[in-house]
C-alpha cells in the first residue's frame, strides 16, 4: 500500500539568518516544535539560528510556515535554508542546546527597544516589577548595549553579574511565558538598580 507522503517521517536541518538572536526566536521555534510533536533541537550560533526538526513531512512544512508567519516583533529573517538529514532513531524530545563557540561571527543583533505594552502594564502593577526601570521581555528591552560577545546568551552579556532569583528563573524556563529565554530577564529583587547622587554624594 502506498503511504501518504505527509505521513513519511523526515529530519530537516534549517538555518535561519538575519536578526534572529535575542528576539524570542528560539522560544518560538520550541513552542511550534512542541505543539507539532516534533523532536530535535535549536541553538544560536555565529551565523544566526540553527534548528533540526524531525517528524511527519506535513508537520515539518506546517512548522516552516508557522515560523515565518508567527515571527516575533523584533525578528527579521533574511534567509532560510532547509537540508534533508538522516533520521535519528532514539530522539524523544525537542530541546534548546547551548551555542557552539569559537566560530567567526556574522549574525545581526537587534537594537535596544522601548518596553512593549505587556511590560508597561506590568510596570504599573506587578509585585516584583512595579516601577522597576530595567523591566524587559523577549519582545522588548536591551540587546545591543548588554552584549559582550556572541552568540547571544546571558553568560556573554553584562547581565551575567546578576543571577536570577527563583521567580525570574522560573519565567526564564517557562516555555509558554513571554520571558522564556529572555536573556536580560531581571526584577527588583535580583536585577540591577540605579541611584542618583547629588555632587556631595548624598542620595537624591
Ligand atoms: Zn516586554
Ligand atoms: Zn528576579
Amino acid at each position: 500500500m502506498k503511504q501518504n507522503s505527509n505521513q513519511t517521517i523526515e529530519r530537516w536541518g534549517i538555518r535561519y539568518t538575519g536578526i534572529v538572536q535575542g528576539v524570542g526566536f528560539r522560544p518560538l521555534v520550541s513552542m511550534w516544535a512542541h505543539s507539532l510533536s516534533l523532536t530535535g533541537f535549536v541553538y544560536n550560533d555565529s551565523q544566526g539560528v540553527y534548528v533540526e526538526v524531525q517528524g511527519y513531512v506535513g508537520d515539518l512544512q506546517l512548522f516552516l510556515d508557522a515560523i515565518q508567519d508567527d515571527r516575533p516583533r523584533l525578528c527579521r529573517i533574511t534567509s532560510q535554508t532547509v537540508q534533508h538529514l538522516t533520521i535519528k532513531d532514539n530522539e524523544v524530545e525537542f530541546s534548546v542546546k547551548p551555542s557552539p563557540l569559537g566560530e567567526a561571527v556574522s549574525t545581526f543583533i537587534s537594537a535596544d527597544t522601548a518596553p512593549c505594552d505587556d511590560c508597561l502594564k506590568e510596570l504599573e502593577q506587578d509585585k516584583r516589577r512595579k516601577e522597576y526601570p530595567f523591566i524587559n521581555c523577549t519582545n522588548c528591552g536591551p540587546r545591543y548595549t548588554i552584549i559582550k560577545s556572541l552568540p547571544y546568551d546571558r553568560e556573554r552579556t553584562t547581565m551575567d553579574e546578576f543571577p536570577m532569583c527563583e521567580a525570574c528563573k522560573a519565567e526564564y524556563e517557562d516555555i509558554e511565558g513571554r520571558r522564556y529565554r529572555a536573556e536580560p530577564n531581571a526584577c527588583s529583587l535580583c536585577g540591577p538598580h540605579y541611584t542618583l547622587y547629588k555632587p556631595n554624594r548624598t542620595v537624591v
